[in-house]
């Protein structure tokens, strides 16, 4: 068992696992008809079950749902599991019924005789669990109706929800710190497949689980091949990645907006590819008969949007492939992890375009929300890019994000097939000697474009400070061009040697920065880190483009301004 620093501070514990006591794992086989638990499973359950509070950070498919349903059979009284997922409760119940456990759900689509029968159920003590939404639970009416029965657990799935600057916030979820004062003798269990420690840390407080256990997983899916490849013409390399090596094999796509979404599922099925589309904008029987088909079928690839998959346990889903870029590494994470759970070996596959960032990016500043809380989506997106342009192996990148170390996987597309690399030790050492003479001489930081101005020794007319041609690094990077020069800040940033900061982005050392001005760290950055090439269809759609950029030469039309706005874009960022 890892047993993490609970992050806000309180009591960690570091002993090893107990393999569950002889209960727990006579009710694992007699009820559920499983031999052993798996990773932390027996020390969550015997932690709760005893009355106290967990904190579970564990992959999807890593087993966590019997980490509460096997205390709340433990424990006299009715487990309570609030789960945002409506739509898969009535299923999850099903299942537990056909194992024997009384379990209900509690939630809209039920009627007001269908919901009185469950409440005099759970009243009555003949419920060992009962579902509800968090919406629900919040209501006056449902903790008195609590208060007068008998709760043995408190069990909060996907407590990533509770996170506002996750990847999935809900509303209601923040209600859920109610449960902590009203019942603080109930032991709480929070659950989720997403690990960062800001996530991490925000659940922990959000839902004051100050006093809880912590139990931390390793995140990697050893049998999940990750490949990201430089999107072209994505349907049909979709379908050759399909046709070539999952053909006949269950799989999802995910795609960005519910009209590609029906366009890909057509092209597959055209294919002979037996492809049903799911999404938000479908009618709700036929979202539920498609999602059917793909758990009940064999074969059938389910085209999304990121709107299908939490919950669903289809062990045998072969390759998880994006077309679009997904908005941050926590929904990659979860969304790749659909793949593979049966533990059989399976590929995150995705393709990856500049038009995806400019999307994004566009998506970003056309929201709602605080300039905070953008400032945090343009993380969220950076940090999948970093993903997605890194050198090294993509699941020593991934893991890292989840803040685990480990060695290259050998299985990966980097690891298999290097990329082309130049050595940008020097390039690097440069540019962060800039930084710090800048701020060192000037007392000041810049942004990007402004450093590049320094380093190739060039006034720049658009800046007030424009005359630096005292400084000790004026000039110093004139070996590359301006257009070298950003693609190297972007992948320096990828790889946190270089960061933006504050209000204003500025450019600042990052935190490996050190270790590459002493010489202790080699910087490799791919050699062709910009594809200078957008789809055919927005080429043909292309419009006027701007004449302002030399780094855009040799561009045209859409692909000039496609590439003049990311550039934009990385310049604010930067
Ligand atoms: P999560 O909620 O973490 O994504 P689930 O609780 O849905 O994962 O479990 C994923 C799958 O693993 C389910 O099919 C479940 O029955 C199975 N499973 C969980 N624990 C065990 C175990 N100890 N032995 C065998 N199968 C297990
Ligand atoms: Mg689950």
């Amino acid at each position: 068992v890892t047993v993490d620093d609970p992050p806000g501070g309180g009591p960690g514990e570091s002993d090893s696992a107990p393999a569950g006591s002889p209960e727990a794992l006579r009710i694992l086989s007699e009820v559920f008809g499983y031999d052993s638990f798996r990773g932390d499973q027996g020390a969550i359950i015997d932690h709760v079950a005893g009355g106290g509070d967990a904190v579970v950070l564990m992959p999807t498919g890593g087993g966590k749902s019997l980490c509460y349903q096997i205390p709340s059979l433990l424990r006299p009284g009715t487990g309570i599991v609030v789960s945002p997922l409506i739509a898969l409760m009535a299923d999850q119940v099903a299942a537990l019924e056909s194992l024997g456990i009384r379990a209900a759900f509690l939630n809209s689509s039920l009627d007001v005789d269908e919901a009185r029968a469950v409440e005099a159920a759970f009243e009555a003590g003949e419920l060992d669990l009962l579902y509800m939404a968090p919406e629900r639970l919040v209501l006056e009416r449902t903790r008195a109706l609590l208060r007068r029965g008998h709760v043995s657990l408190f069990a909060i799935d996907e407590a990533h929800c509770v996170s506002q600057w996750g990847h999935d916030f809900r509303r209601d979820y923040l209600g859920l710190s109610l449960l902590a004062e009203e019942f603080p003798q109930i032991p709480r269990i929070a659950l989720t497949a997403t690990a960062t420690r800001a996530t991490h840390e925000e659940l922990t407080e959000r839902l004051r689980m100050g006093r809880a256990r912590h139990f931390v997983s390793s995140f990697d899916r050893p049998n999940i091949q990750y490949r990201i490849v430089p999107k072209d013409q994505a349907r049909k390399q979709l379908m050759d990645f399909i046709a070539g090596e999952h053909s006949g094999e269950a799989g999802i796509v995910y795609c960005l907006s519910r009209k590609s979404v029906d366009a890909v599922a057509q092209a597959l099925d055209a294919r002979g590819i037996p492809a049903l589309p799911y999404h938000a904008g479908m009618d709700a029987a036929d979202r539920a008969a498609n999602q059917a088909r793909f758990l009940h079928e064999d074969g059938i690839v389910m085209v999304a949007t990121i709107a299908f998959g939490m919950g669903i346990d289809k062990p045998d889903v072969r390759f998880v492939a994006h077309l679009d870029l997904p908005k941050s590494i926590e929904g990659y994470y979860q969304e790749t992890g659909r793949a593979g759970r049966d533990g059989l070996a399976a590929t995150a596959w995705m393709a990856y375009g500049l038009g995806d960032v400019v999307n994004q990016r566009r998506l970003i500043d056309s929201g709602e929300g605080s300039a905070e809380f953008q400032r945090s989506q343009r993380a969220h997106l950076d940090a999948m890019l970093a993903l997605c342009e890194t050198v090294d192996c993509r699941r020593v990148q991934l893991l890292r994000y989840f803040g685990q170390e480990s060695e290259p996987c050998g299985n990966c597309d980097t690891c298999l097939n290097p990329p082309r690399t130049w050595e940008a030790t020097i390039a690097a050492q440069k540019l962060l000697s800039a930084l710090i003479r800048l701020d060192r001489e000037r007392g000041q930081q810049f942004g990007s474009g402004q450093v590049i101005d320094v380093l190739l020794g060039r006034d720049n007319p658009r800046s007030a400070q424009s005359r630096h041609e005292e400084l000790s690094v004026w000039g110093v990077g004139a070996e590359l061009s301006e257009k070298q020069w950003r693609t190297v800040i972007r992948q320096l940033m990828a790889a946190d040697i270089v960061a933006a900061a504050g209000e204003y982005n500025v450019l600042v050392p990052g935190p490996r920065a050190t270790g590459v001005l002493r010489g202790e760290e080699i910087v490799h950055l791919r050699d062709d880190p910009e594809p200078a090439r957008a789809s055919r269809r927005s080429r043909s759609a292309s419009g006027a483009g701007g004449a302002r950029a030399s780094a855009a030469d040799g561009l045209e039309g859409a692909d000039r301004e496609l590439f003049e706005a990311l550039r934009d874009w990385r310049t604010e960022t930067a």
